[in-house]
């Protein structure tokens, strides 16, 4: 299972589907990709990745040029392998989509408690629960990253999100605790991924992001916030795979 994103000037589509190529290794039973757009794209299929991609181009709704996506390849935990369960997830007023690698422990009780909130939910995973979460506190709070910290709060377990916002057509969100997420600058954009090899084509120059951090990326800025809600200065390193 992995995740990809991607935010800047390339072709979203192609980076997508090429990062989850190369995550292919790590197992997978379904797969799906979310391009940014009103409301947004999503495409999703169970099986190889090949299926997914022959559904991207037959789409007529991948056609735009696109400045922001994210991918997923699922191994199954909450939910069989079917294509509602697979990822991207959209929230229930379709205002945030995202894609989770991980487990949320607590997704009983913060489902029981979005239902009391007159949520609904189309799908049997804890995924759903985390997304429908964000919007909720974002609905409420009308602001991104105090949204992502009460979140980060409120989820127990493991998760790697990318996260995007329809209100925000410009960036990128992530955050991660016990599962990896590492970042790539390219020209004038970032790539995101479970494991480097997802975005090697395209650059080495990497930023790891260390456990209960959050991420915004846009074109040309990355910001990194500690659970202290301080934004770290983090600098970019290139990596060395023969080492
Ligand atoms: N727990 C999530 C699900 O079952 C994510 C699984 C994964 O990491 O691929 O959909």
């Amino acid at each position: 299972c992995g995740i990809v994103g991607f935010v800047g000037q390339g072709n979203t589509k192609d980076i997508l589907l090429s990062g989850l190529l190369r995550l292919e290794y790590r197992g997978y039973d379904s797969a799906g990709i979310a391009l940014y757009s009103h409301p947004f794209t999503v495409v999703k299929s169970v099986g190889k990745l090949e299926e997914l991609k022959k559904k991207v181009i037959a789409s007529k709704e991948c056609v735009f040029p696109c400045s922001m996506g994210i991918g997923h390849t699922r191994w199954a935990t909450h939910g069989k392998a079917d294509e509602k369960n697979s990822h991207p997830h959209l929230s229930m007023n379709k205002e945030v989509v995202l894609v989770h690698n991980g487990i949320i422990e607590n997704f009983v009780d913060l489902k029981n408690f979005l239902q009391e909130k007159g949520y609904s939910f189309y799908s049997e995973t804890d995924t759903e629960i985390a997304v429908n979460l964000i919007e909720y506190f974002y609905l409420k709070e009308k602001n991104i990253l105090k949204t992502l910290f009460l979140v980060q709060k409120e989820l127990k377990g493991s998760y790697a999100l990318a996260i995007m916002f329809e209100g925000d057509a410009n960036t990128l969100y992530a955050m991660r605790k016990d599962s990896p997420l590492i970042v790539g600058k390219g020209e004038n954009s970032f790539y995101i991924a479970s494991d480097i090899s997802a975005f090697l084509d395209y650059t080495n120059e990497i930023y790891v992001l260390e456990n209960k951090e959050i991420l915004s990326l846009s074109e040309n800025e990355i910001h990194i916030y500690n659970k202290n809600k301080e934004e770290i200065k983090r600098s970019s390193t290139i990596a060395n795979l023969d080492q």
